[in-house]
């Protein structure tokens, strides 16, 4: 009987039995669990362009894209190939290098509002040094944060932080120290007032506003017009800075990130993930005069072994130099964005499905709840056994989601209309079914 089930588990199951005993949950992240809908992890063996493919020579069209990296589909050539001739020089040298100066000037150039850049190696480590900054600068300690909102796993914002902890029911983590989070304040997502009550509660005591500019960890939630402005108003009302958490949006809604798509210019950037191609890159930077307090230069220590990694500085100085050489490819992805979502949201109103779609550009999300989504709260609202549901389906079907209801979809260039046809199709035959 044992034999029998074994030869009927696939490869991916049983590479998950075996992982589960030696890795916390079998994965190295939580998102890639799939605890939140019910089944096993597709352990993936390779990818090209849209295309995952697993360990059981299963093929998917992939709409996570490494959780965003990967704006260039995946196996690009020109990225791929700069990563093996940066390897045949060696892999890492813990001394100066040329790239480093060209990614630092490149960076610095598509978003203007980042004079100096610093280079580190995810975007936890972005914010926790950005965060860092900001207190050096100002001198003050609070933080103000969204609800919803995600910026890494350090203790300090491990507070309402969206999707990985929302799914897991957890709000908090356990192993941060309450001093740790006591000067993290919690503001609601789209809405100045419950800002500007922390404001005038200790004005003069809070260092930064820290916001995802369009919200992309509690599903997708685009700010309201004014929100991001009214923020700028707010800081520089009481001296304090603001700082975009651009490690999604960054060099994915246009070639200078939210902050170009909205004309909102903050003090500090993060960024991480298509900054290294899907390699481990994150980068902080911004306004000259905070930035020259980061050591060497200034009192606020941060440093790291790999920061600047020759080889991860290749992939990802290739992939952003070919998106800045094509302004053309975000007007394409953003257009591509438009339709595919705009057909999504077609498809709830035909058939009366009890859904909503949020979308930026190349950004979506499929919401099952009734409620319209702009902040934590109302993301709350979606039935997320019936986001297990049908996302279990597309992924039965050949069409990778993200295996939580509070995560973002992800276009990337190599999606073809064809493609996002034969996904809309899917997912039609499923809502079809299950209304
Ligand atoms: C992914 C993410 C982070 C954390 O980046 P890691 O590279 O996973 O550490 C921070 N902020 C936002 C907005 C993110 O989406």
């Amino acid at each position: 009987m044992s034999g029998r089930e074994e030869k009927e588990m696939t490869r991916s199951e049983h590479l998950f039995q075996e992982a589960v005993k030696h890795i916390p949950g079998g994965v190295n992240s939580p998102v890639r669990a799939f605890g939140s809908i019910g089944s096993t992890p597709r352990f993936i063996s390779h990818a090209k362009g849209a295309y995952l493919y697993d360990e059981d020579g299963r093929s998917y069209i992939d709409f996570v894209g490494s959780w965003g990296p990967m704006i260039l589909g995946h196996s690009h050539k020109a990225v791929t190939d700069s990563v093996v001739e940066a390897c045949q020089k060696g892999l890492s040298f813990g001394a100066a290098t040329a790239i480093e100066v060209d990614m630092a000037k490149l960076v610095c150039e598509m978003m203007p509002s980042v004079e100096m850049v610093r280079m580190v190696n995810s975007g936890t480590e972005a914010v926790m040094s950005a965060i860092r900054a900001a207190r050096g600068y100002t001198k003050r300690d609070k933080i103000v944060k969204f609800s919803g909102c995600y910026h890494g796993h350090c203790d300090g914002l491990l507070v309402q932080a969206g999707s990985g902890a929302m799914t897991a029911g957890v709000p908090d983590s356990l192993g941060v120290p309450a001093g740790c989070a006591k000067d993290t304040l919690i503001a609601k997502y789209n809405d100045l007032e419950s800002v500007r009550e922390h404001f005038q509660r200790c004005g003069e005591e809070i260092a930064a506003v820290i916001v995802e500019p369009v919200a992309a960890n509690m599903g997708v939630v685009e700010p309201v017009p004014g929100f991001l402005e009214g923020l700028r108003q707010i800081c520089d009302t009481y001296d304090a800075l603001l700082i975009f958490d651009e490690v999604i949006t960054g060099f994915r809604l246009g070639p200078s990130g939210a902050q170009g798509y909205y004309g909102v210019v903050p003090d500090l950037t993060t960024l991480g993930k298509i900054i290294g191609a899907g390699m481990p890159v994150g980068a902080y930077g911004g306004r000259r005069e905070i930035m020259e307090l980061v050591a060497p230069l200034g009192g606020v220590y941060q440093a790291g072994t790999l920061s600047g990694n020759p080889v991860a500085l290749a992939a990802g100085m290739t992939q952003l130099a070919l998106l800045k050489d094509h302004p053309e490819h975000y007007q394409e992805l953003n257009q591509m964005g438009d339709w595919f979502y705009g057909q999504m949201q077609q498809l709830i109103q035909e058939h009366r499905l009890p859904c909503q779609v949020n979308h930026v550009g190349s950004l979506g999300c499929l919401f099952f709840t009734q409620q319209k989504v702009s902040d934590y709260e109302s993301a709350k609202t979606s039935d997320t056994k019936k986001y297990a549901d049908y996302c279990n389906y597309m992924i039965n079907q050949g069409f990778y989601l993200a295996p939580a209801q509070f995560e973002a979809m992800f276009l990337s260039l190599a999606h073809t209309r064809e493609m996002l046809e034969k996904t809309l199709q899917c997912m039609e035959r499923y809502l079809q079914s299950s209304s």
